[in-house]
């Protein structure tokens, strides 16, 4: 498996529970997609469960007869077939983009904005992974309904974007919600975390797994997670439509949440993070009073 970003261990897992001996390379530290370091490790752990994995080297690939010997800083495996996994590259240099008359980047792209779709100040819309901006299928209906809206109406319309949302299918899930942990790791944030240690995943057998989300440290207002974790799909869309609310940490502790359910290792997370956050009331967190 060359590659881990999201493709690489969904499919890799997959074929190691069908009996194939699988290898995952990757010239990263890190599988999913992940920035947050303390998830990407226990993912690194869990992942290498189901098979090999050789990170932060570059592989290189020789074919030698019936087998293709991979190698990476030293690492190998002679492996009967490779599936590559290392992303898309979009084919917009094959439409002749610079006939446009706009300064493109250094990927090629000419300037868009994000919220019209729209190509500089040219009747022109741009929609889907092609942008290369979130290589998703929601986001590309997403952008897809903004152009076909922004086609036919002048000026365009600014359309805001939805939270960012990433899920690897992978068991127990790897989820990204919001901002990620490289931007965010500088700021004044607060890290609420828990592990999946609750009565539910104890009853599932499906303990393996944690959650961390980042709040604004002085509001509490939720800014993005990641996770691996059971069900983690579902948790992350939980957190992805409080974000996109522009919800806190406080606000969702004012929710129900039911026992014996998932979504109590969000409740203890949150618990968590309020409890590290210098609040100037002393009203227990998660009680509003009327
Ligand atoms: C292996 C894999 C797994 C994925 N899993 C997920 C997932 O679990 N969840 C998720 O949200 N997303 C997933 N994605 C991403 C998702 O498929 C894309 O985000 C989505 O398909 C983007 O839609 P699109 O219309 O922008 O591009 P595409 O679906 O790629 O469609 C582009 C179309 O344009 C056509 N085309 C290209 N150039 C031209 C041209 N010059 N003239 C005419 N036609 C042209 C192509 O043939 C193609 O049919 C996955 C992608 C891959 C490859």
């Amino acid at each position: 498996m060359l590659g881990l970003g999201a493709v690489g261990p969904e499919l890799g897992q997959a074929l190691s529970r069908m009996g194939i001996a699988v290898t995952g390379f990757d010239a990263l530290d890190r599988v999913g997609g992940l920035e947050d370091p303390a998830i990407n490790e226990l993912a690194i752990e869990l992942l290498g469960r189901d098979m090999a994995l050789h990170l932060g080297a570059t592989a290189e690939i020789e074919e030698d007869g019936e087998c293709l010997p991979v190698a990476a800083n030293g690492k190998s495996a002679s492996v009967d077939k490779l599936l590559v996994c290392v992303g898309r590259t979009s084919n917009l240099d094959r439409l002749k983009v610079e006939r446009l008359g706009v300064a493109l980047d250094q990927d090629g792209m000419p300037p868009f904005d994000r919220e019209t779709v729209q190509v500089a100040d040219l009747p022109i819309c741009i929609a889907g992974d092609v942008d290369g901006e979130r290589p998703v299928l929601h986001e590309a209906s997403h952008e897809g309904r903004v152009a076909g809206y922004n086609a036919v109406h002048e000026p365009s319309t600014p359309f805001r974007r939805r939270a960012p949302l990433a899920i690897a299918f992978t068991d127990p899930n790897i989820c990204v919600v919001g901002e990620t942990w490289d931007n965010l790791k500088d700021r004044d944030v607060v890290v609420g975390e828990a592990g999946f240690d609750s009565g539910r995943a104890m009853i599932m057998l499906r303990e393996d797994g944690f959650l961390r989300f980042y709040a604004d440290g002085a509001t509490g207002g939720l800014l993005g997670a990641a996770m691996i974790a059971p069900q983690g799909e579902h948790i992350a869309h939980l957190l992805a439509w409080s974000i996109q609310k522009g919800m806190t940490v406080f606000d969702l502790l004012e929710m129900p949440f039911y026992h014996p359910v998932i979504e109590e290792t969000l409740q203890a997370a949150l618990t968590d993070a309020a409890g590290k956050m210098e609040t100037c009331t002393d009203q227990p967190a998660g009680l509003a009073s009327t």
